[in-house]
């Protein structure tokens, strides 16, 4: 079975403005504009592959075309390819890449955490009391 994490139950497209919404079968929820989901284009045109940079790496700046969403098409039950104004269409998001991009504030606050946990080699008391503390009760 696959992991509700990742696993839509909802995909909202609002083209019109911009906005991809994803709700996830665990409850949460991810919403995306996009400029972040161009910006996370994972083809090797934008990504770079065998070790080259990519087009995305050159940090080069978006015209409005290229981050106008005309299209997404769901890509069997991992991901959806996006087609831009540009006519670019080569990226799958696969929904893996959307859940753990996640924009909204606990999800950064997580990635921040695990960056850090990470960079420190193991979990340390410090950063464990520091997730299990939080609510402010
Ligand atoms: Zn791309
Ligand atoms: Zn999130």
């Amino acid at each position: 079975m696959q992991d509700p994490r990742i696993s839509p139950i909802s995909i909202d497209i609002q083209r019109a403005a911009g906005i991809a919404r994803f709700g996830w079968a665990d409850g949460h929820e991810t919403t995306y504009d996009a400029i972040t989901l161009r910006w996370l284009c994972p083809c090797a045109y934008c990504r770079g592959e065998a070790g080259m940079p990519g087009w995305l790496d050159s940090n080069p700046t978006l015209t409005p075309a290229q981050v106008t969403l005309t299209d997404v098409a769901l890509v069997g039950t991992y991901a959806i390819q996006c087609t831009w104004g540009d006519g670019h269409a080569s990226g799958f998001h696969t929904f893996m890449l959307l859940r753990e991009m996640c924009p909204c504030a606990t999800c950064v606050a997580d990635r921040e955490r695990r960056h850090a946990d990470h960079a420190a080699g193991t979990a340390s008391p410090e950063a464990a009391r520091h997730w299990h503390g939080g609510s402010g009760q």
